[in-house]
C-alpha cells in the first residue's frame, strides 16, 4: 500500500548512523522491520520511516548463556533454525511452531521480523509467545545512547501496545540456555485451519539439573501475554484455577479474555483452558 504522507526514508548502513537519528524520531516516523504490518494498512500519521535492514545485525549469536535473536532477524531465518544442531536445547523445536503459527504465507515469514511482531504487540503475535515461554529478555536501545533490558512478556502492555516509546529501538531478544534446556509444546486454535490465533499457549518443562520447573505462556485469548510459573508439573485443577483467573474477573490480565473476530471471550477461554491442560497432559507424558 502506498503511504502517500512519508515524505522521507532514512536507511542507516550501520549503529553509528541509527544512533544519530534515534533522537530525531517523533511519533510520525516508524522504524521499518519486514512491513509486512506497515505498508499493510493506512498510515496517515506517518511522515518518515527508518529502515532497519541494512544494518546487518548477526540474525542468530548462541554462545553457553543462550541464544540472542537480533530484532531484525526475519521469522523464516527462524524457523529454519536445526533442532538437530542444537542437542542440548529441545526448546529450539518451539521455533518452527510458533513461525508457523503466523498464517502468512512462507513469502510474508521471508520479510516479517521478530522485533517487528513483538513491536506490533498483536494478542496473536507467535514471537511474543515464543519469548514469553522461554523467559526472553528484550534489549532495547534508548534515543539517549543509553539500553535497557526487560522481559518480552512485559514489553507488550496491550493490544498493539508496548512499553516502548517514539525513538526506542527494540535492538535484540536474548533466549537464556537454561529455558532453551526445557522441554516444550505449543497449542493454537482459531476459527478456521488457517485462521488467526484465537488462543496460541506454549509451555516449557525444564530440564530436571535445573529443577524440573513448569512454565505457561497464554496469549492471543487475553488482551496482553500472561506467563505462570510453577516449582514442577502442577496438577489440573490447580492449572485451570490459574488459567481461568487470568482472564476471568476484573484481576484478569488487561480486563478479561479477548474479543475480536477472531473469537469470542467465551469460546476463548474455553479453548484456552483445553489448550492448557493439554500442554501439561503432554509435558507430563515427557516427563516419565
Ligand atoms: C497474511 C498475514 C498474516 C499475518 N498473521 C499474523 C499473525 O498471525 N500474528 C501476528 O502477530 N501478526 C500477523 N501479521 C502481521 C505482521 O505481518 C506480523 O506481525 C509481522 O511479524 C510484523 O513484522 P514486520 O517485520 O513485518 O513488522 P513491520 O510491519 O515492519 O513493523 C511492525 C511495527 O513494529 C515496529 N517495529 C518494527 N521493528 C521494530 C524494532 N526493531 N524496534 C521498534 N519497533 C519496531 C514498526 O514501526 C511497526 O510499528 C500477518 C500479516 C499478514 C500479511
Amino acid at each position: 500500500m502506498d503511504l502517500l504522507t512519508v515524505g522521507t526514508f532514512a536507511r542507516p548502513p550501520d549503529d553509528l548512523a541509527l544512533r544519530a537519528l534515534q533522537p530525531t524520531l517523533g511519533p510520525d516516523r516508524a522504524l521499518l522491520g519486514g512491513g509486512t504490518w506497515l505498508f499493510s494498512v493506512p498510515q496517515p500519521h506517518l511522515a518518515g520511516i527508518v529502515d532497519l535492514t541494512a544494518l546487518g545485525w548477526e540474525p542468530l549469536r548462541a554462545d553457553d548463556e543462550g541464544l540472542t535473536i537480533a530484532a531484525t532477524t526475519t521469522l523464516a531465518t527462524l524457523a529454519d533454525v536445526d533442532p538437530a544442531a542444537h542437542p542440548a536445547w529441545p526448546a529450539v523445536a518451539l521455533f518452527a511452531g510458533c513461525c508457523e503459527a503466523l498464517v502468512g504465507s512462507r513469502k510474508v515469514q521471508h520479510v516479517a521480523t521478530v522485533g517487528g511482531n513483538v513491536c506490533l504487540g498483536l494478542p496473536a503475535g507467535p514471537m511474543i509467545t515464543l519469548a514469553a515461554a522461554l523467559d526472553g529478555v528484550a534489549t532495547v536501545w534508548g534515543p539517549d545512547d543509553g539500553r535497557w533490558t526487560a522481559p518480552v512478556v512485559d514489553l507488550v502492555v496491550g493490544p498493539q501496545r508496548t512499553s516502548l516509546v517514539p525513538g526506542e529501538v527494540l535492538r535484540s531478544i536474548h533466549l537464556p540456555a537454561r529455558a532453551l534446556r526445557g522441554r516444550t509444546a505449543l497449542r493454537k486454535a482459531s476459527l478456521s485451519p488457517l485462521g488467526r490465533s484465537a488462543a496460541l499457549l506454549a509451555g516449557r518443562l525444564d530440564d530436571p539439573a535445573d529443577g524440573s520447573g513448569f512454565t505457561l505462556a497464554v496469549t492471543a485469548s487475553l488482551p496482553r501475554p500472561a506467563v505462570l510459573r510453577y516449582a514442577g508439573l502442577p496438577d489440573a485443577t490447580t492449572l485451570a484455577a490459574d488459567v481461568a483467573a487470568l482472564g476471568d474477573g476484573e484481576d484478569g490480565v488487561g480486563g478479561g479474555w479477548y474479543d475480536d473476530p477472531h473469537g469470542s471471550p467465551d469460546w476463548r477461554r474455553a479453548m484456552t483452558l483445553l489448550l492448557a491442560e493439554e500442554i501439561r497432559a503432554a509435558l507430563g507424558e515427557v516427563a516419565r
